[in-house]
């Protein structure tokens, strides 16, 4: 089986609307690493879009879905229920922000998970307004295309989105949007669009993702809390990407000093099983009447042995400072590659939520060119990187939190020579 007959395959079989970024087929994989159908390694720093902090085929999280494997594998939660959807609940309650009474729900996928916080805040409030920002992103069913703020490629062809959903801009600095505009333009939304007592939530990621991995600052986070608290709005947390130690903690609002009234998470929970839910107060959680949240899938127990799996590997192999170790080892190497390589505008991000931002050094534009030969460089020396940002000029780094660190810096090599591309392509 070559990698061009199956691309030829899919081609036919598949619609483009499901976009590939590569062209090659995976085979294996183990903890950092990937393996095509033709035996080509790569180091895997795209880790199946930040699903993977514990890596590829963890032992541990094998041995908890083997042996849920050998018990059953779908019950249907709603119908037959089983423990560890409740022991996940309680941790989860116990980890998440916050020291009140919490409650949690599963679901199967992110998007899933940010329509059901939005459905559980209408309940809870008898409200219908939701405000999101621009660059963020929530998922791609109707209300997740909503909420995101990036339209192409995400919402183009597909509306009318579901209405009462307004947009400002997340604060972001480096491109001259300060908190103050930010909240400014929310204060805005309630003159001109919508009154603040119809508003059930504001929703936002800690950091944004798929916008360019921008972090909230401390002030903008502080200054929703206050909105939210004046106009009794409920402040949701999209913490799919963010979750699970990439940033340096357990959650990412845990650098803040305040704590949202429910929180999205999806993505590394369950290590690579499908698996999302929504963690928050518990007398808001308990607002939808029974029966109305759920899903056939939703919390399957495959996946939540997974999980618990993962949140074991989380704190034994404290991977949240390990998230800050490697992040500050990449953040180094980047940032000693400046004065050779003009186009880094910037380097951020906490813990490994780590991300580089290209310009063009001779106008100060955004480079999405650059970005790219960046990426393609790196794949020709077996690195898989993704990039990110609204104007597709950042690209962020999601290796396993795991990865053994001469493998990192095996990567980090290759990311010094496809940013200098001073060396010649190995294929
Ligand atoms: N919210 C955020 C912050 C995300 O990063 C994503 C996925 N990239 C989603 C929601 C949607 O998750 P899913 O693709 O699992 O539906």
């Amino acid at each position: 089986m070559s990698n061009a007959e199956l691309q030829a395959r899919k081609n036919a079989a598949t619609p483009r609307g499901v976009g590939v970024m590569c062209d090659f087929y995976a085979d294996r994989a183990e903890n950092a690493e990937l393996w095509d159908v033709e035996g080509r390694r790569f180091i895997d720093f795209a880790a199946g879009i930040a699903v993977l902090n514990t890596g590829h085929r963890h032992p541990k999280i094998l041995d908890a879905v083997r042996a849920q494997l050998d018990r059953f594998t779908h019950t249907a939660y709603q119908i037959v229920p089983y423990e560890s959807y409740v022991s996940l609940a309680e941790k989860i309650n116990r980890l998440s922000p916050g020291t009140h009474a919490k409650k949690t729900a599963f679901f199967t996928t992110g998007a899933e998970a940010v329509e059901n916080a939005i459905k559980i805040a209408r309940a809870a409030t008898g409200r219908p307004g939701v405000i999101a920002f621009g660059g963020g992103f929530h998922g791609r069913t109707m209300m997740g295309m909503a909420l995101t703020g990036k339209v192409a490629p995400y919402k183009l062809g597909f509306g009318p989105f579901p209405g009462e959903v307004f947009h400002a801009p997340f604060p972001n600095p480096l491109h001259g949007v300060s908190t103050a505009d930010s909240i400014k333009a929310v204060q805005g939304l309630f003159k001109a669009d919508i009154d603040p007592k119809r508003v059930a939530a504001i929703i936002f990621e800690p950091v944004q993702g798929e916008g360019g991995f921008y972090q909230a600052p401390a002030d903008f986070v502080r200054a929703i809390r206050a909105i939210c608290d004046e106009h009794g709005i409920l402040m949701i947390a999209d913490e799919i990407q963010t979750g699970f130690a990439r940033t340096g903690k357990l959650f990412a609002m845990q650098h803040y000093d305040v704590v949202p009234d429910l929180m999205t998470i999806a993505k590394s929970l369950a290590g690579g099983l499908p698996l999302s839910g929504v963690v928050g107060r518990a007398d808001i959680m308990d607002a939808a009447q029974p029966g109305g949240l759920g899903g056939t899938y939703a919390g399957n127990p495959l996946a939540t042995a997974a999980a618990h799996a993962v949140l074991e590997i989380i704190e034994e192999e404290q991977l949240s400072q390990r998230a800050e170790v490697l992040g500050q080892k990449l953040k180094a190497r980047l940032e000693t590659l400046k004065a050779a390589v003009p186009q880094i505008a910037d380097v951020r991000g906490p813990g490994s939520m780590v991300a580089a931002e290209f310009n063009d050094p001779a106008t100060g534009a955004p480079s999405p060119e650059f970005t790219k030969q960046v990426q393609t460089r790196a794949l020709e020396r077996g690195l898989l990187l993704l990039s990110c940002g609204v104007y597709g000029n950042v690209i962020r780094f999601l290796f396993p939190l795991t990865i053994p660190m001469n493998v990192f810096d095996e990567a980090l090599d290759i990311l010094e020579e496809a940013l200098t591309a001073k060396a010649t392509a190995t294929v």
